[in-house]
């Protein structure tokens, strides 16, 4: 590939898209139920009590933007042991439901310049779990997903983590990224990266006192707006 032109073709672009509350709505409440099962799991397996296990549960959830974070660092804790206890135990199937709007949405996506790829900071498992129930795991050509099983957890908003993205999506600049999560310190890192990022808030979320980045939105179909070269001309 030379200049980003591969077989006569210019490479596509890369529109990332987190997963979990932005592919289905914070309304869901998925997040409250992982939370839920997460100080279930630092009761069990720390011996802590209610109050303290969700102390600490949000302490890691801060300083590392995931709670097994903490776990592996400060508590030796297997974190595929951990996903099979709290991710894998959501019933996500009473759930989520298939969402029309938003196959359209993706199908609408021009792939000839545009790639879509899922980026998030859940395991494997869970991300293709909830896309297979949105009706939407054929609308994405991969996903970089947090590696629980790797020595060291990469996750958003580490800069590594948004260049192994690029790296495994096969874009060459990060100006050739769009990018769209529902977290404000996700979305300054991947600004910060140089990526194009819109911050989904949905109604009755609240906003960051200071926007993340420069396009906050409330819904998935401004996308349609805000980034129109990305997709196909109606
Ligand atoms: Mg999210």
């Amino acid at each position: 590939m030379i200049n980003g032109v591969a077989n006569g073709q210019p490479a596509r672009k890369v529109f990332f898209f987190d997963i979990d509350n932005c592919l289905y709505s914070k309304s869901y409440k998925i997040h409250e139920r992982m939370s839920e099962l997460i100080d279930n799991y630092f009761q069990s397996h720390l011996g802590l009590d209610k109050e303290d296990a969700t102390m600490l549960h949000q302490r890691y959830y801060k300083d590392y933007g995931l709670a097994i974070e903490g776990l592996v660092r400060h508590h030796k804790v297997d974190p595929l042991e951990y996903n099979a206890k709290v991710d894998d135990a959501l019933p996500l199937e009473d759930i989520i439901e298939p969402n029309p709007d938003l196959r359209k949405l993706l199908e609408d996506i021009d792939r000839s310049k545009i790639k879509p790829w899922l980026f998030t900071n859940a395991y494997v498992n869970h991300a293709k779990r909830v896309v297979k129930l949105l009706q939407i795991e054929d609308m994405f050509e991969g996903v970089t997903f947090c590696d629980y099983g790797a020595e060291k957890l990469l996750c958003k908003p580490d800069p590594k983590m948004f260049e192994k993205a690029m790296q495994e999506a096969g874009a060459a600049h990060s100006g050739d990224c769009y990018f769209v999560d529902d977290s404000a310190l996700n979305c300054r890192g991947a600004k910060a990266f140089g990526w194009n990022v819109a911050h989904l808030v949905e109604p009755g979320v609240k906003a960051p006192p200071e926007r993340a980045c420069d396009h906050q939105i409330a819904n998935l179909a401004e996308l349609r707006t805000i980034f129109s070269e990305a997709f196909k001309s109606p």
